[in-house]
């Protein structure tokens, strides 16, 4: 019997960012021979404000700025012992006291806000909402939070704020809302909090929604990406993302593809070709 393979949305995402680079990660497993420092901070940033909401969900106590820093540093700490790519203007140090500022920013913008659920996993096979038509396709993820009245938070660190536009197009709250809908049969409210990584931190909320139609189509795009995977659809998508690509060395080797040997991958080094600028 074929054994039932279960996307994530990461791997969703990945692979709509670059077919190539979601090969190199997911099938080839070629170990990343350094992380950019945002992806790490962000890491980092989640898992503090993560153990901030559990600690009032299951305690039953709001923790002060100083315990959440904690975690973080310790995060923070792990994180820096592989390799990271720091853009020119930050640095190990810079980013922490930066993590103080943006963590004391959330925690005192959380009153009044209690959360049902954190780090909600999903597991489910896709329908169209619009038909009921079951897609074969299995997918799962975890919803960041969840807060009281069905409002479905994702939490993202970032240096600029977001346009209208592409927080209607925000996959991630498509697929939390999807999700939601197969599960629940009804459309939650979903939002965006984004703590931005300006001079000075600040906390935005940014409310949205989506339409059963809008839902149709973001599960007709998960089932395209899957089936693109089986069929083994791998290409590379220049973009802003190659300056930070931990497999820009192997990209500029593909020649169509073709599985790199064992030789290869140990001979590799860190070049810094391609990172000098990672993200901000
Ligand atoms: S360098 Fe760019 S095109 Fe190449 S694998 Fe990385 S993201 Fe894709």
């Amino acid at each position: 019997m074929e054994e039932r393979r279960t996307l994530s949305l990461s791997q969703i995402q990945a692979y709509l960012g670059c077919p190539l680079k979601y090969r190199f990660q997911y099938l080839d497993k070629i170990p990343k021979p350094f992380r950019p420092s945002a992806l790490a901070f962000g890491s980092s940033i989640h898992a503090a404000v993560e153990w901030f909401h559990k600690h009032r969900l299951i305690v039953g106590q709001r923790p002060d700025v100083a315990q959440v820093l904690k975690i973080f540093e310790a995060d923070w700490f792990a994180q820096n012992l592989e390799p990271l790519v720091f853009s020119e203007r930050e640095s190990k140090d810079g980013l922490l006291e930066k993590a103080k500022a943006m963590l004391t920013v959330y925690i005192e913008g959380q009153d009044g806000r209690e959360p049902v659920a954190v780090e909600q996993p999903f597991e489910l096979e896709l329908a169209d909402p619009e038909t009921g038509e079951c897609l074969e396709v299995y997918l799962r993820g975890v919803i960041d939070l969840i807060e009281d009245g069905d409002i479905l938070v994702d939490l993202k660190t970032a240096a600029r704020t977001i346009s209208e536009g592409d927080l209607g197009r925000h996959l991630q709250l498509s697929t939390y809302a999807l999700a939601y809908f197969l599960l629940h049969g009804s459309i939650p409210q979903l939002r965006l909090d984004m703590l931005l990584k300006t001079t000075k931190p600040r906390l935005e909320r940014h409310p949205t929604t989506r339409s059963v139609q809008d839902l149709g189509w973001t599960a007709r795009l998960i089932e395209r990406v899957v089936r693109a995977i089986e069929a083994e659809h791998f290409f590379p998508n220049p973009s802003w993302r190659c300056t930070e690509c931990e497999y820009f060395t192997h990209c500029q080797r593909w020649r169509g593809y073709q599985a790199p040997r064992e030789q290869e991958l140990v001979s590799i080094e860190v070049s810094g070709e391609g990172v000098g600028d990672a993200v901000a």
